[in-house]
């Protein structure tokens, strides 16, 4: 083999490609009904975008974007994540001046330096969505009810939907001296990344994946004790829309997301079933990162949806329906070849999926070959059939068999 492709990156072909067309059909269909429309930002942009916005103490900024020089000599970042760029565009073209809330979704690659393993890979893709305007508990709960509506129609089940608030610019603060109190004196029993990184950024340590991390942490104080009255009604408010719109969820006062921007809600949706990397969708407020990026203050929230982790869970828990093959035309003679091409080019035409035999093969082959294509039916052309103007069938199926003049001949497509 000469060439492989780099490690953490994948090809996806047939059956799963049709899963991967599926689900971004439907989250077109049902984040339309929400007022969504889709943004395609460039998969480039310049690194700051990124690293003032996700935070320089950050797993994504500090150790996973692919970052390089452009021929200028510019920064440049293939884009870890949708949101800063979704929000770079929102205030490059001054989408806050058009009326409030601006809703848009977007789908599409993106890429950190992870160690490659089970629903971790270095190019992976993401629908998101993204809300700006309002700072409404409702719009959280509806956005929420959004998500888990596409998650169930694309047909997952099993699925947790957590949830926490992680306060404002007020209250944080307080918070997160207190907590640097309580790592302070647990130094010892950290990895060395929150070792580094506590003082400056002490939520991430309670982000942090290892088990020794994780213990340490199991009895720190929690954020949603120190939530200012505003947070606190604001959550408050928020999770009697989602019981009243039967979206159920737990909280979860130690879920704090790993990006700098967020504020408030967070959100993740997890399945039992994905292992060690289990959220399949992550989200939240970000009520002050359009001002970071220089437009007027704006809060907004939103999520994105990891396909891959999606798509491997549907494939477990559901069978991949391929499109059907109508049929297959099985030819003996050059004129009947002949023939059948251009009735193949007429039906296609006409929305037809039929497929044809161009080697001159035994019939026997050319029925072997429509089997394993898997041709509803197999459609016979041959001297005979060419003088009586007709064209026989053969439904795979059971194996029932006729004929049909040809000019009726899309009709009886038309029927079947
Ligand atoms: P994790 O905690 O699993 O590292 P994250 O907090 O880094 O996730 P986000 O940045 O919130 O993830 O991205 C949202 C979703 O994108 C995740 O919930 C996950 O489904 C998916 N995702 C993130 N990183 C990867 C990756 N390297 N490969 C595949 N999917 C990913
Ligand atoms: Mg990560």
């Amino acid at each position: 083999m000469k060439y492989r492709a780099p490690k953490g990156v994948q090809d996806i072909f047939p059956p799963e490609v049709y899963v991967w067309q599926e689900v971004e059909k439907k989250a077109k269909e049902v984040f339309s009904v929400y007022g969504y429309s889709e943004v395609r930002t460039p998969i480039i942009e310049f690194t700051e975008v990124f690293t003032r916005s996700i935070g320089e103490d950050t797993d994504i900024v500090e150790k996973e974007m692919y970052t390089f020089s452009d021929r200028a000599g510019r920064s440049i970042t293939l884009r870890p994540e949708g949101t800063a760029s979704v929000v770079r565009a929102y205030v490059q073209h001054h989408l806050y001046n058009l009326p409030s809330p601006q809703k848009f979704f977007y789908l599409g690659p993106m890429f950190r330096y992870e160690r490659p393993q089970k629903g971790r890979y270095r190019q992976f893709h993401q629908i998101g969505a993204e809300c700006f305007g309002e700072d409404d508990p409702r719009v959280d709960a509806e956005l929420i009810e959004m998500l888990k509506r596409f998650l169930e129609e694309v047909g997952l089940s099993g699925l947790n939907f957590e949830l926490n608030s992680i306060g404002c610019r007020k209250c944080r603060p307080e918070y997160r001296d207190v907590l640097i109190g309580f790592l302070a004196e647990r130094v010892e029993h950290l990895c060395n990344d929150c070792i580094r990184r506590y003082r400056r950024n002490p939520l991430r340590v309670l982000d942090c994946k290892l088990e020794g991390c994780r213990k340490t942490t199991e009895s720190a104080p929690q954020i949603p004790d120190y939530l200012c009255t505003e947070c606190k009604e604001h959550f408050g408010a928020l999770q009697q829309y989602l019981q009243r719109l039967n979206v159920s969820y737990t909280v979860n006062p130690r879920m704090v997301r790993g990006l700098d921007y967020y504020t408030r809600t967070t959100f993740e949706v997890t399945s039992e079933s994905l292992g060690a990397q289990n959220a399949v969708a992550a989200g939240g407020r970000y009520d002050g990162l359009v001002e970071e990026f220089g437009g007027p203050s704006t809060p907004a929230i939103g999520f994105a949806v990891g396909m891959e982790r999606l798509t491997t869970l549907l494939m477990e828990q559901r069978e991949i329906q391929p499109p059907g093959l109508l049929g297959f035309f099985a030819t003996m003679g050059e004129e009947a070849e002949e023939k059948a091409f251009f009735l193949v080019s007429e039906l296609r035409k006409k929305g037809f999926w039929v497929e044809m035999d161009y080697r001159g093969k035994s019939l026997k082959s050319q029925f072997r070959k429509a089997d394993r294509l898997g041709s509803r039916y197999v459609f016979i052309i041959g001297e005979d059939e060419i003088q009586k103007g007709v064209i026989k069938y053969k439904r795979m199926s059971d194996g029932a068999q006729g004929e049909v003049p040809e000019e009726e001949f899309i009709n009886f497509l038309t029927s079947v």
